[in-house]
């Protein structure tokens, strides 16, 4: 008989969405079975095409998504959603208001919703959410659309997950391309200025395209601006197929192989991190540490002597 982990992972990659929810569950709780799932999904994994969505809270990205969604599952495609917000990682719930907005796609078995937090543990988001980026790749979606909050570090990493991301800003939030500017131009593959009847849109479209205008060459993909009302749906079709645009460049270009390729090293340095975390953390008690400190304290030890004896004192493996 199957082992249960194993049965949960065969459930999943069927499209049962409970099964695929416990399996979310085990990464947000960083359970030790995560293990033995990711080797069980190794296989099956490296098939969908991911999207991620970013932007300042209010811009519109559950609504963009939602209706994104609708577009994709009009053409027959399975969609996988993740809502990670990697600025409360004790909120456990974090962007409720997806699940919300997203209730037109509740009954619909094409579509899997989930919001994840890290609930605060070693390896942190960037730790999880890719983890959990597996599992539904895993599970056979066509489209996985991961929706992150804030322009931080955190989620320029979390974004950086994505083959395709999409840049959010809209009219009437104070300075939206200002607030985009930090460290996310680089992270762009399409703008998207939303809420396009509200007044000042045309300004938020101008002032992109001067900033596009100073950026420097990139890899060779121009990001397009696409305006959208995504409470009406309009220009959604449109941005539907700049990213059909953009997954043939990918492809065409040999990127899509170097983005996966960038993105496995990051997910094998975080755990081998988080691990090394948890073995320095696992020592027979904080006094190697605290001596090695005190040492260090007093000018008897240097920083890289003390480093190395820290890591030689580490039991090995876990
Ligand atoms: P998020 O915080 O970025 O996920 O933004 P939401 O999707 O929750 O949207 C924030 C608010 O903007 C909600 O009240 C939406 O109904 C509204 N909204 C979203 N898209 C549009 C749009 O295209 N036009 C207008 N006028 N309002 C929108």
């Amino acid at each position: 008989m199957k082992g249960g982990l194993e049965a949960l992972v065969e459930q999943a990659s069927r499209g049962h969405s409970r099964a695929l929810g416990r399996l979310v569950s085990l990464v947000e709780n960083g359970s030790g079975e995560l293990r033995e799932v990711m080797r069980l999904t190794a296989p099956l994994a490296g098939n969908a095409r991911v999207v991620g969505l970013t932007g300042a809270p209010g811009v519109g990205k559950s609504t963009l998504t939602a209706a994104l969604v609708r577009a994709w599952r009009s053409v027959g495609l399975r969609v996988g959603v993740l809502a990670v917000d990697p600025t409360s990682p004790f909120s456990g719930g974090a962007l409720l208001g997806d699940r919300v907005r997203m209730q037109d796609h509740a009954t619909d078995s094409g579509v899997f919703i989930r919001s994840m937090a890290s609930r605060g543990h070693l390896g942190g988001l960037s730790w999880a959410a890719p983890q959990a980026l597996r599992i539904l790749d895993a599970a056979g979606f066509d489209v996985i659309a991961v929706e992150t909050v804030g322009v931080g570090q955190a989620e320029v990493e979390i974004a950086s997950l994505a083959d395709s991301t999409l840049v959010i800003v809209a009219p009437g939030l104070g300075d939206s391309v200002q607030a985009a500017k930090a460290g996310i131009l680089e992270i762009a593959d399409i703008f998207v200025v939303n809420k396009a009847d509200r007044p000042g849109a045309q300004e938020v479209v101008r002032d992109l395209r001067t900033m596009l205008a100073m950026a420097g060459p990139g890899t060779g993909w121009k990001p397009p601006i696409v305006t959208t009302t995504a409470a009406t749906g309009e220009g959604i079709a449109d941005l539907a197929d700049r990213l059909d645009q953009h997954w043939a460049w990918l492809g065409d270009s040999g990127e899509l192989g170097r983005r996966r390729l960038a993105r496995a090293r990051e997910e094998i340095s975080a755990i081998a991190i988080a691990q090394v975390r948890v073995r320095l953390g696992g020592l027979p008690g904080e006094s190697c540490l605290d001596d090695l400190a005190s040492r260090v304290v007093t000018g008897g030890l240097d920083l890289y002597s003390a480093a190395d004896q820290l890591l030689a004192a580490a039991p090995a493996g876990t």
